[in-house]
């Protein structure tokens, strides 16, 4: 249900971006933090806009990998489970990219 709840809100900005044109193709950025899987966020958006001026349309969800920054080293580490510590053993961490939620490009159909 998280995944049909992104896709209504990603309709909603791609709707008004298209200003009624017809769209080919939506291209989006999602942080691995969101804990949405592509493949069940590019089905959700089938069902979300069938029926719809966006029926058709290919959603394309491009995977932004969660990245923390140390407070205390200074170093970037990629994580694959939300455990907020750098490998030094510090918490002072700051997330630096995962919660991505973008809506990166609109291709629109050939008039
Ligand atoms: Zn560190």
């Amino acid at each position: 249900m998280h995944e049909l709840s992104i896709c209504t809100a990603i309709a909603a900005i791609v709707r008004e971006h298209a200003d009624g044109r017809p769209v080919d193709r939506v291209r989006i950025d999602v942080g691995a933090l969101r804990q949405v899987v592509p493949d069940t966020l590019a089905y959700s958006w089938e069902v979300t806009v069938d029926g719809t001026p966006l029926a058709g349309s290919i959603l394309e969800v491009h995977e932004i990998p969660a990245v923390l920054a140390c407070g205390d080293c200074g170093a970037d580490t990629t994580i694959s489970v939300p455990v907020f510590r750098c490998p030094c053993g510090s918490t002072s961490t700051s997330v630096v990219s995962g919660q991505e939620l973008l809506v990166t490009s609109l291709e629109l159909c050939p008039v």
